[in-house]
């Protein structure tokens, strides 16, 4: 026996540790180099996404578009399919189901990931345009939880949809093109900040002070008041055909308007806008465009205003989702509730990576990491876990060896410490209509802010993960 030899024999504690103790790695150090490439690969698809589709209508028409290349036709209600036809249905353009029948009845029941397309931002108001000291401002009302403070001095683009008095819908997408002009929440200088740094954080900005900056020339006639505004809205009336008061019937929406750009030397992350959940979103579609002929039927589900709790008739909380699948189980003489209680779904939303330099609200010990792979959480909510499904044992356990049997790096997380804060999902809407549901996403850091932080390997293992459910 050399030396060598000797170094290889592992102690009978060794051995084990190694039986007994769970041994988690970096998702890097478990994947080949082919491997990483692929999921890097897979990511310039993934950035491409995120700039097609800042808002919810926006990245609706993008699944619609893919899905119609992939072979996809639109839903007809009442149409009997056969196992491997493909469908999509959309709800009021902001939210998309799109399934493959599978080769097994309906009432065998239904695998279905359902990722949301809506992200913090700054919605206009109803009377947005003013004007104040010869400057041209939106007033905006932000959707979903932010930090106020991050969203001043930042690049915005405007996106969505103006209906005119007359009734016809103008789309609105301006910010993006290098050669468009972007837009600014305004922040004081340092020097002139005593009292504003006196105030508690979260009121650092104020809902009220997040005004969009939008012009600063006026029209030249002395004859009217309020002349940068009358120019603003000239400009908006040439390019648009709008008038000031069609803003009350139009849905803006203001955003970060810089790219989704590689992160680090070794390019290993994303920085975007809106991962938080599309980075789910793509991931969870991209495995519906790849499912052929599955033995289930299989959907994917993204949907809108899961930010601000799922209500509303684009929101899981809503009976859109069970009306469609009652809809599709009538054609087969099938009752929608027996198809419901026998399906499984993957809720496919975010969890906090553990950041190091934000310690302190994590439990280390179940927290989701960076490059560990796609989380499985269990239980979201918040105070004793308030408003979360918390996923049974058994589905867990059902989820743990489907990953593991498919080669999937995975973790689990838990958001945060024990009355450290919270956060909820759409998994309790959907087991509300009793499937069995599990939260399984990307682990993301800095999320809400505006350009939020994943990494390459996690978010290919979440399109493994939501592949491997579908195929199952
Ligand atoms: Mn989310
Ligand atoms: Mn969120």
């Amino acid at each position: 026996m050399d030396k060598n030899d000797k170094k290889k024999e592992k102690s009978e504690g060794e051995k084990l540790a190694e039986k007994l103790l769970s041994n988690k790695k970096n998702g890097a150090l478990r994947l080949s180099d082919e491997k990483l490439k692929k999921a890097d690969k897979f990511c310039e698809g993934y950035k491409s996404f995120l700039d097609k589709g800042k808002t919810e209508r926006e990245a609706c028409a993008e699944a619609v578009a893919q899905a119609e290349k992939a072979g996809f036709v639109k839903y007809e209600a009442g149409k009997k399919y056969k196992a491997g036809e493909k469908f999509y249905f959309v709800n009021r353009e902001k939210a998309v189901i799109l399934t493959v029948m599978g080769k097994k009845s309906l009432d065998k029941g239904i695998r279905l990931a359902a990722a949301h397309i809506d992200s913090p931002r700054l919605d206009l108001k109803q009377n947005p345009l003013y004007e104040d000291k010869e400057l041209c401002l939106f007033k905006t009302h932000y959707y979903g939880g932010i930090k106020k403070y991050q969203w001043t001095t930042v690049p915005m683009s405007l996106h969505g949809v103006v209906i005119k008095g007359d009734g016809e819908k103008v789309t609105v997408n301006i910010g993006e093109d290098k050669d468009d002009p972007v837009f600014c929440v305004t922040d004081i200088l340092p020097h002139l900040a005593e009292s504003q740094m006196k105030r508690p954080a979260h009121q650092l900005i104020t809902g009220e002070e997040l005004n969009l900056l939008i012009g600063s020339r006026p029209f030249k006639d002395d004859k009217v008041s309020n002349k940068v505004k009358l120019n603003i809205m000239a400009i908006l009336n040439d390019k648009y055909g709008i008038v000031e008061d069609d803003f009350i019937s139009a849905e803006l929406e203001a955003v970060p308007a810089f790219k989704a750009r590689d992160i680090g030397f070794d390019r290993s992350m994303v920085g975007a806008y809106g991962q938080d959940d599309r980075v789910c979103a793509y991931t969870a579609l991209q495995a519906i465009l790849k499912c052929k002929e599955p033995e289930m039927t299989c959907m994917t589900v993204l949907t809108d205003k899961e930010e601000t709790g799922s209500d509303g008739n684009t929101g899981l909380n809503s009976s859109y989702l069970p009306y469609f699948i009652c809809d599709l189980a009538r054609t087969y003489g099938l009752d929608g509730r027996n198809v419901m209680s026998v399906s499984e779904c993957l809720s496919a939303d975010v969890n906090a990576a553990f950041d190091p330099t934000f310690a302190e609200p994590f439990e280390l010990r179940n927290s989701s990491q960076i490059n560990y792979g796609v989380v499985a959480t269990k239980f979201t909510g918040s105070r004793g876990k308030a408003g979360t499904s918390d996923a049974s044992a058994e589905f867990v356990g059902r989820i743990r060896k489907l990953f593991d049997k498919n080669d999937i790096i995975w973790q689990t997380g838990e958001l945060g410490k024990v009355d450290g804060g919270g956060g909820g999902t759409v998994a309790q809407y959907i087991a509300n209509l009793d499937f069995d549901v599990i939260d399984v996403g990307v682990p993301v850091l800095s999320m809400h802010a505006p350009f939020e932080i994943t990494s390459k390997l996690d978010t290919y293992m979440a399109y493994k993960a939501f592949a491997a459910f579908f195929e199952d």
